[in-house]
């Protein structure tokens, strides 16, 4: 229900915690953060409940420069631990928040992935197991990414958050019917759902728009549209005098 990242901040967990607290009046069941040292230490944190139960799961071991969070409004599976995101792909490289509702993902699973076993119960699961698969196949990332978000039908709703592990410092973002912002900070850029999440990081937020791959790095955001055209867009400002 809430998405936030960051890329190039020391401080990235608690910029994801408080970033998650800030959404929280939306509502949600669980949440979780996965975070990257770039120096090979990583961290998968999920708790059922409330931003307090997973700031308390988190608690001061969890260091990074890179990572991705969610609050989850459970749409397909329970509200539990091993469905809260981020999801993991079986190779144990990618790691994925998703917003929304992926309206084939039964057939997707079908069709592609008999041999892998699913962990949880999410339509969320599947497509970063599907981007696990295609790289194991040969793709790049981003190439595996944009196969994905081609098999997923028109019904579906969705803003994606997704790490590789072994480019630990890059975030691979889209969208389709749901809100996405990049926000551009010194040095490090952070991604998230709603402006409100990251006003204490940034007040400069660029809007992508359904069907562009953005890959945002610590000093770099790169706009694709649909053809592999980098795109031009200038940050809005928001003002938040009263
Ligand atoms: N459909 C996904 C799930 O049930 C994401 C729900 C959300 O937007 O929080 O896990």
């Amino acid at each position: 229900c809430g998405i936030v990242g960051v890329t190039g901040n020391n401080d990235a967990t608690n910029i994801l915690l408080d970033g998650l607290q800030q959404l929280e009046y939306r509502g949600y069941d669980s949440a979780g953060i996965y975070v990257n040292d770039q120096n090979g230490k990583d961290f998968l944190v999920k708790e059922k409940g409330r931003i307090s139960d997973l700031r308390a799961e988190v608690g001061s071991e969890v260091k990074g420069s890179t990572g991705i969070g969610h609050t989850r409004w459970a749409t397909h599976g329970v509200p539990s631990k091993v469905n809260a995101h981020p999801h993991v792909s079986a190779n144990g490289r990618f790691f994925l928040v998703h917003n929304g509702v992926i309206g084939n993902f039964a057939q997707l699973r079908d069709e592609y992935l008999q041999d892998v076993t699913l962990v949880s119960s999410t339509d969320t699961e599947v497509i970063v197991q599907l981007i696990g698969k295609f790289s194991d196949e040969g793709l790049d990332t981003e190439a595996a990414f944009k196969k994905v978000l081609g098999l997923v039908d028109e019904s579906s709703s969705y803003s994606f958050l997704l790490m590789d592990k072994e480019e630990p410092d890059t975030l691979f973002v889209a969208k389709n019917k749901s809100p996405l912002l990049i926000g551009v900070g010194d040095g490090f850029n952070v991604v998230c759902s709603d402006a409100i999440a990251m006003l204490s990081q940034t007040h400069d937020f660029i809007e992508l728009v359904d069907g562009e791959i953005v890959i945002v790095k610590p000093d770099s955001i790169t706009i694709k549209d649909p053809e592999g055209n980098v795109i031009n867009r200038e940050p809005f400002h928001v003002d938040t005098d009263p």
